[in-house]
C-alpha cells in the first residue's frame, strides 16, 4: 500500500512522536521471531514487542483459540454473570503466582491493573476499620502505565509535572540504580540499605497513613534496572513491619522474563499483590490482571465496604477473547517449556550482554533472566540522541529493540534460541560501534 509521507496526519499518538522522522516504520506481519516491515525486510524481534510477545509471533494454538472464541462467544458481561473461560484464565494464572495469591481481578492492560492495586490496597485498610491509610508510596524511576493512579506512583518526574496536581499522600523511595555497580552481572551485589527509604517516609508520615508500597521488582521502561540482592527482601520485612501492602507490578517480570512465573518467585519474595498484563496474553489481545489472596480480595469486592460503598469493574474486564488468548498462551508456556528455556539461555544471555564491555559510549551493561539494559553515554547537549541512533540503524540492520533515552532494552520472546541471541548482540555491536 502506498504509505503517506505525513504520517502524523492520519495516526497523531505515535507517528506525531518527535522521533518517527526519517523513513516510515511500518510493520505489516510477524512469525515467531520475526517481524516483516512494509518493505518486505526481516526484523528480528529482540524486544518482543513492548515486552510482551513472550509466545512468539501470531503462534497457531493461540491464534487458533482467539479465532474460535471470535465465532462462538464474542461477549459476556462480567457483572451478576460470567463464562467458563475467565474462571479457568484465573485459576491457571492464581496456580502459577506464588505463594497464597489466588484470586484475580480482570482488566484490560497493565495501567488498569495497577490502578485495581491501588484502589483495592486503600478498600482493603478501610474494611478492617484502617480507613486513615489511604497514602501510596512508589519508587523514583518506577513505570506503572499511563492513568492518574499509574503516573502519581510512577517515578517519572516529567510526567507527574505536566498531569498534576495528581493524587495526593503520593511519595517515592529513592530509585536502585547506583553507578557504583556498572557492569554488574546479573543482580548488583550493593544496595539493599536502598529499601530503608521507607523508613524515612515512615518517620515523616506515621506507618498508619500508608497503604501500600508499590515497585517493579526490575524497573523495565526506565532502563532496566535490577534490585541489589536484599533489596526486595527488606522492602518486604519493612512493609511487614508497618502492616503496608506490597504490590509488584510485574507487567514486565511477569510471564517468563526471568525463566520463572513471576519475578517474585524467582526472588523469593511473596507481595500482596501483583500486576500483570503483556506475557499473559503474548501480546494478542489486551489483558490485565491484579492477583490478590482471597483475604484481600473479599474485603474489595465482597467484604462490607465493597456491598456499601464501591464500584470497580471494567466492561471489557475477562472478556472471552482475552481468556482464549491467555488460556491458549499459558499452555504455549508449559507446553514448549518457555519460562524453563528462559532459564536455561539466562547464563548465554549474560555473556552476550558483557560481550558488548569495551563498546564505543556503553557505560553501563545490566541483565536478569533474558532482560537487558545497554547504557550509552549521552552526547554533549543531546540527551537521547545516541540511544536512537543505535535504534535506528538496529532497525536497519534487522533488529527491533527498545529505546528509552540512551539505554538500550533487550527482552526477546522467550522462544529464542542461541543462535538469535548471537545474532541479536552481533548487530547491536555493529550499531553502536557505528553511532559516534
Ligand atoms: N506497569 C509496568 C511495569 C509496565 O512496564 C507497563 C507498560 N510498559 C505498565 C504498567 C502499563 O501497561 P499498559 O501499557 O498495558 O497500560
Amino acid at each position: 500500500a502506498e504509505i503517506p509521507s505525513d504520517l502524523s496526519a492520519w495516526w497523531m499518538p505515535f507517528t506525531a512522536n518527535r522521533q518517527f522522522k526519517g523513513a516510515p516504520r511500518l510493520l505489516v506481519s510477524a512469525k515467531d521471531m520475526h517481524y516483516t516491515s512494509h518493505d518486505g525486510r526481516q526484523i528480528l524481534d529482540g524486544s518482543a514487542g513492548l515486552w510482551c510477545v513472550n509466545a512468539g509471533h501470531c503462534r497457531e494454538p493461540i491464534v487458533k483459540a482467539i479465532q474460535e472464541q471470535a465465532a462462538t462467544l464474542d461477549f459476556g458481561p462480567a457483572f451478576q454473570m460470567g463464562h467458563p473461560k475467565a474462571f479457568e484464565a484465573a485459576s491457571r494464572i492464581a496456580a502459577l503466582a506464588p505463594g497464597d495469591l489466588d484470586h484475580v481481578f480482570f482488566s484490560n492492560s497493565g495501567s488498569e491493573a495497577v490502578d485495581t492495586a491501588l484502589k483495592i490496597a486503600i478498600a482493603y485498610h478501610r474494611a478492617r476499620g484502617d480507613a486513615g491509610r489511604t497514602r501510596l508510596i512508589g519508587r523514583e524511576r518506577g513505570y506503572h502505565g499511563v492513568g492518574f493512579g499509574g503516573i502519581s506512583v510512577g517515578g517519572l518526574s516529567n510526567n507527574r509535572r505536566s498531569f498534576g496536581p495528581l493524587l495526593p499522600g503520593v511519595d517515592h523511595l529513592p530509585h536502585t540504580h547506583d553507578p557504583k555497580n556498572a557492569f554488574s552481572k546479573g543482580q548488583p551485589k550493593h544496595g539493599e540499605e536502598l529499601a530503608d527509604g521507607l523508613e524515612r517516609i515512615v518517620a515523616t508520615h506515621d506507618a498508619s497513613t500508608i497503604a501500600a508500597v508499590i515497585v517493579e521488582p526490575i524497573a523495565g521502561s526506565t532502563g532496566v534496572l535490577i534490585p541489589p540482592v536484599g533489596y526486595l527482601q527488606r522492602l518486604r520485612s519493612l512493609c511487614d513491619k508497618h502492616g503496608i501492602l506490597l504490590i509488584f507490578d510485574e507487567v514486565i517480570t511477569g510471564f517468563g522474563r526471568l525463566g520463572a512465573p513471576f519475578a517474585a518467585s524467582y526472588f523469593g519474595v511473596q507481595p500482596d499483590m501483583i500486576t500483570a498484563a503483556k506475557g499473559l496474553t503474548s501480546g494478542t489481545v489486551p489483558m490485565g490482571a491484579t492477583i490478590v489472596r482471597k483475604g484481600v480480595h473479599d474485603t474489595f469486592m465482597q467484604g462490607p465496604a465493597a456491598a456499601i460503598e464501591l464500584f470497580h469493574g471494567y466492561t471489557y474486564s475477562a472478556h472471552p477473547l482475552a481468556c482464549a488468548a491467555a488460556l491458549a498462551t499459558l499452555d504455549v508456556y508449559r507446553d514448549e517449556g518457555l519460562f524453563e528455556n528462559a532459564k536455561k539461555l539466562s547464563p548465554a544471555w549474560e555473556e552476550a550482554v558483557h560481550g558488548l564491555r569495551g563498546a564505543p559510549n556503553v557505560v553501563d551493561l545490566r541483565n536478569l533472566g533474558l532482560v537487558a539494559g545497554v547504557e550509552l553515554a549521552p552526547r554533549d547537549g543531546a540527551p537521547g540522541a545516541r540511544g536512537y541512533e543505535v535504534f535506528v540503524r538496529c532497525y536497519q540492520e534487522g533488529l527491533l529493540v527498545r529505546v528509552t533515552g540512551d539505554i538500550i532494552a533487550l527482552s526477546p520472546p522467550l522462544i529464542v534460541n542461541q543462535a538469535q541471541i548471537t545474532e541479536m548482540f552481533g548487530i547491536l555491536r555493529r550499531a553502536i560501534d557505528s553511532v559516534s
